[in-house]
């Protein structure tokens, strides 16, 4: 364990938690620390918090907070030992790997090299099978571009892939978990066959899943890997590892809808083109956008179901916090169609004529009140006030009508929202600090984190079970064992004590900690008095009930003796 905390230390050392956090969320400076909005609960008004000073970052909405490991942990949804791994290459830390090390980040390993080989057998199997390649020749995608999406060939035989894989020692049980084969009632086959192959990468450029295109009429279309420890559909985004430079240096994104338009649009130099993987955007998916920029363009059919998709797409990337404007092709047009018959310098022109959601939504809707509501309902889900105001301002002057009717109705559907708000995924959310915790307890925990010469008055006056909560118990009986630096208790902490530990350290500190932490420490002695005399009262009615004299006399006299106690 201490030369883990080396290694922490090493790596905290060289890292700022605002500069990784930034990566992830827009921050602004807020006095001495940093706001920005909480990427762990859905939030209008910014109040989560990363202190450069403390190296820890609070949301005081939802109550979530750790140092910049739990912020990657709990992010990414990585392991302790992954988010260790990740920050350490961001560090330029080398970690030397002990065997324990080696067995935890086994699995995660195992299935990426699983993906990295089957995508070497993949490529391969493209190289020697002619209908493979004319039919991508045929769709104008060059050896270049295949080479730089890494595209691949699965062959039609049952077994192809897992033969090999199996001639390479992986285990069955991996395979099968990489949903690399499937089992069937006569043994194991392989996912993809007879199918192009488009392999998935993380934004790391590691490859996780593939997506597999029949090449004839076989259904489905389009078949994806399933969900695996390393591949999250909704989490991943087609082409984001090609295309995160070029989003940062264009300042915006362009969202597309298959992988197809991806690629196209990368042969023609949009770069900065991507595609969710087949289903709906999701927020998250837009969070993830959000690292690299907060403009969006969402391209799509003009036809009515196109309509209907993008306007699905839109309304999710404005909830995550982009500005989105949209762009609707001719009918019967996807990117890739377009620019295969129109070419780049077209496109380029198309994309200079994307609209803002206004006017996308005065495009499609004929009954103006319905658009006006569903227009409304959408822009209530936009986490900045500022730029829901614009765009209420935008929709008044194209429509004409008065914008305090507007900003009226608005506000009855996000009071509406909010309600639903809460009652969702309440798993989620961790404890809020302060709602149910006794004053007192917080106060002394406040005051020994900010004070820690205070510590020894308090183990000298009460003792751990006198506090009632089990939070600031964890707590204060870690730092009773000698934990003095915070980063230490930090470590040491589940997510709930890390939670309250971060909140009390961004607090300010108390205008006269002294008289606090006395009056605390005997409002504290007095609610365990309190507690043994309710105790003390139950056995004695307990005792009279069963007439037993001498327990009886022995009860009077304790709750004599704990009455005259002064505290
Ligand atoms: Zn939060």
């Amino acid at each position: 364990m201490s030369s883990h905390n080396n290694l922490l230390e090493e790596i905290k050392s060289r890292l700022d938690i605002v500069d990784v956090i930034s990566d992830y969320v827009p921050l602004k400076k807020a006095g001495q620390n940093w706001k920005g909005l909480c990427p762990f609960h859905s939030e209008k008004i910014p109040s989560f918090m990363v202190s450069p000073s403390k190296q820890i970052f609070h949301c005081f909405g939802c109550g979530i907070g750790g140092d910049v490991f739990t912020f990657i942990m709990k992010f990414e949804n990585y392991s302790f030992q992954e988010s260790l791994t990740e920050l350490a290459k961001r560090a330029g830390v080398e970690i030397k790997k002990s065997h324990e090390d080696k067995m935890s980040s086994g699995e995660r390993e195992i299935l990426l090299n699983l993906h990295r080989d089957a995508l070497l057998f993949y490529q391969r199997q493209l190289s020697q099978n002619q209908d493979a390649g004319a039919y991508l020749k045929d769709r104008g995608i060059t050896e270049e571009i295949q080479a730089l999406f890494a595209i691949g060939y699965a062959p039609k035989e049952w077994d192809a892939l897992l033969s090999y894989l199996r001639g390479k020692d992986y285990k069955i049980d991996m395979i099968l978990k990489a949903g690399l084969i499937n089992k069937g009632v006569k043994g194991y086959y392989d996912t993809f066959r007879d199918r192009i192959i488009f392999p998935i990468f993380n934004n790391r450029g590691e490859v996780i899943a593939f997506g597999g295109r029949a090449m004839d009429d076989s259904i489905p279309k389009y078949l994806n890997s399933p969900e695996t420890p390393i591949f999250s559909k909704s989490r991943t985004l087609y082409g984001l590892n090609l295309a995160k430079d070029a989003i940062r240096k264009e300042g915006f994104v362009i969202f597309v809808e298959g992988y197809f338009d991806v690629i196209t649009a990368h042969m023609h130099g949009f770069k900065n083109t991507l595609a969710p993987l087949g289903t709906a955007v999701t927020k998250e998916q837009g969070r993830l956008v959000r690292r690299f920029t907060d403009n969006a363009i969402v391209v799509f059919d003009g036809d009515a179901s196109g309509l209907k998709a993008a306007r699905n797409c839109i309304g999710i990337l404005l909830e995550s916090g982009l500005n989105v404007r949209a762009l609707p092709l001719p009918e019967g047009e996807d990117p890739d169609s377009f620019l295969r018959k129109r070419g780049r310098d077209a496109f380029s022109e198309f994309l200079n004529k994307a609209v803002s959601i206004v006017e996308f939504f005065i495009m499609q809707e004929e009954d103006r009140h319905i658009m006006v509501r569903e227009f409304l309902e959408i822009i209530a889900q936009i986490p900045d006030g500022v730029r829901r105001g614009e765009y209420v301002k935008e929709l008044s002057e194209r429509l004409n009508i008065n914008e305090v009717f507007i900003m009226e109705e608005l506000r009855r559907i996000i009071k509406r929202s909010r309600i639903k708000d809460v009652g969702l995924k309440k798993e989620d959310i961790p404890e809020v600090p302060g709602d149910t915790k006794p004053m007192d307890e917080r106060y002394i925990l406040q005051i020994i984190l900010h004070f820690p010469e205070m510590r020894e008055r308090l183990f000298k006056a009460v003792s751990i079970e006198d506090f009632e909560d089990p939070t600031i118990r964890g707590i204060i009986q870690k730092i009773k064992t000698g934990l003095v630096d915070y980063n230490d208790l930090i470590y040491e902490c589940n997510e709930q004590e890390k939670g309250l530990l971060t909140g009390l350290l961004l607090k300010d500190e108390l205008e006269d900690p002294e008289k606090v932490f006395e009056d605390c420490l005997r409002h504290l002695k007095s609610r365990k008095r309190q507690r043994q005399l309710e105790e003390l009262q139950e056995k004695i009615r307990e005792a009279e009930l069963q007439r037993d004299e001498d327990l009886l006399r022995n009860l009077l006299q304790e709750k004599q003796q704990i009455l005259k106690l002064k505290v």
